[in-house]
């Protein structure tokens, strides 16, 4: 089984799509393993998206990701990296696939609701940043 780290942004959760974002994860198969609420300090979210340092979106979006709560969660299942991001929809939501959650919810292409991990190190770097063992429920 393989593991990714999903977060449902402060749009996400400040617009009252928790329910929504967790239906269409439970609904593709998808199995939450781990999960939790917190608001993000700039400081933690400049370390969570510290390979975007050099981009110019990098303050916008770490102020964004500290502007309120997020919801971060561990989901597992075969191929759950890749199958987790073509359920969120490209970065852009204009590019975003029907059906994605990017395409039906996002309004920014900062603003984008989800996030999801891209690789397994990435995904690996990203739950440990959140989660020990203990809150992990395999
Ligand atoms: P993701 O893997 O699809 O989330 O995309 P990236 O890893 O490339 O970018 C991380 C996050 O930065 C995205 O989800 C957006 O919130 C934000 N972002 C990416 N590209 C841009 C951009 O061109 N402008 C702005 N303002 N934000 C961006």
């Amino acid at each position: 089984m393989e593991r990714t780290l999903s977060i449902i942004k402060p749009d996400g959760v400040s617009r009252g799509l928790i329910g929504d974002v967790i239906k269409k994860i439970e609904g593709r198969g998808l199995k939450i393993v781990a999960m939790k609420m917190l608001h993000l300090t700039p400081a933690e979210a400049r370390g969570f998206y510290a390979v975007h340092r050099e981009r110019p979106f990098f303050e916008g979006l770490t102020t964004f990701m500290s502007s309120g709560p997020a919801v971060v969660m561990v989901l597992g299942g075969d191929n759950a990296i890749a199958r987790w991001r073509e359920l969120m929809g490209a970065t852009d939501y204009r590019k975003a696939a029907e059906g994605t959650i990017r395409r039906e919810f996002a309004t920014d292409i900062e603003k984008n609701v989800v996030h999801g991990s891209d690789a397994p190190e990435t995904a690996a770097f990203e739950i440990g940043y959140f989660f020990n063992r203990l809150e992990i429920f395999v």
